[in-house]
């Protein structure tokens, strides 16, 4: 069986002491799943840091925020794969919503970030739509827009090792969470896009959007719900281990 995902996604918080404060404080649970795993989307100055705390430990997987393409060159402000890859880094979220609503960054500009997945890096590829897509009835259209944009450019080998992330953007950050049947209604649409059009294989889609431990045990059995993408919740080793604790149940 497919273990369930727990994605942390620290967003531009935390201070140094208090990212390696909340990994220390989750490795104890953490190192004891069977039916789940724990991944954290660190902001990237901390990511050294981190991997020193987990020395080599791999039940906490440390990912980036973003990441480039291109191996190294004249790309201001931004990261690469050998770069994270030297520090243990083994993940990053591409085409978050903020990404995409606050920093401008294209369907194509996704699309084109997500080329760096294969065996040994993983990319978390985010699609959702915004509060008046959703009401003028054009989620599905927003979805298929930023899926094609990916399968149109993703190799086989890309394909296999991309995780998909429905993420509502009205849900996001604002203690709204999508109802169970428009969850469900977006993760069955995802899944049968992806296997349509990469290959026939399904990929893991996540939640995201406020997720809380108030929520997430009636989320967490919705049919294709593979696990979820945290925000808010991910920055409190309280709430985070809840949400671990439902994870593996
Ligand atoms: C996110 O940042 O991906 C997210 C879902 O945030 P929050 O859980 O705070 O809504």
């Amino acid at each position: 069986m497919q273990k369930r995902l727990l994605v942390g996604n620290w967003k531009m918080n935390l201070g140094a002491e208090q990212a390696k404060e909340l990994v220390h404080g989750l490795q104890p649970l953490s190192s004891t799943l069977k039916h789940s795993e724990v991944w954290i989307a660190a902001p990237f100055v901390h990511l050294a840091a981190l991997s020193h705390v987990l020395s080599g430990r791999s039940f906490i997987k440390l990912g980036a925020q973003n990441v480039h393409w291109e191996k190294s060159g004249a790309f201001t402000g931004e990261i690469s794969v050998p770069m994270l890859k030297e520090l243990g880094v083994t993940f990053s979220l591409v085409g978050h919503s903020e990404r995409r609503h606050l920093f401008s960054e294209s369907d194509q500009l996704a699309a084109s970030r997500s080329q760096v997945a294969g065996a040994d890096f993983k990319i978390i590829f985010c699609v959702g739509e915004t509060l008046a897509e959703r009401e003028s009835g054009k989620t599905e259209a927003v979805l298929e827009r930023q899926l094609k944009a990916l399968t149109d450019k993703a190799s086989t080998q890309n394909k296999s090792a991309i995780i998909l992330a429905y993420e509502p953007v009205w849900a996001i950050g604002t203690g709204k969470v999508a109802s169970a049947e428009d969850i469900q209604s977006a993760h069955s649409f995802i899944d049968s896009f992806w296997r349509e059009h990469a290959g026939g294989a399904a990929t893991p889609i996540l939640y995201g959007g406020s997720v809380a431990p108030d929520n997430f045990q009636l989320i967490s059995q919705i049919p294709l719900v593979a696990g979820a993408l945290v925000g808010g919740a991910s920055l409190s080793l309280e709430k985070f281990s809840k949400l671990i604790q439902i994870a593996e149940m």
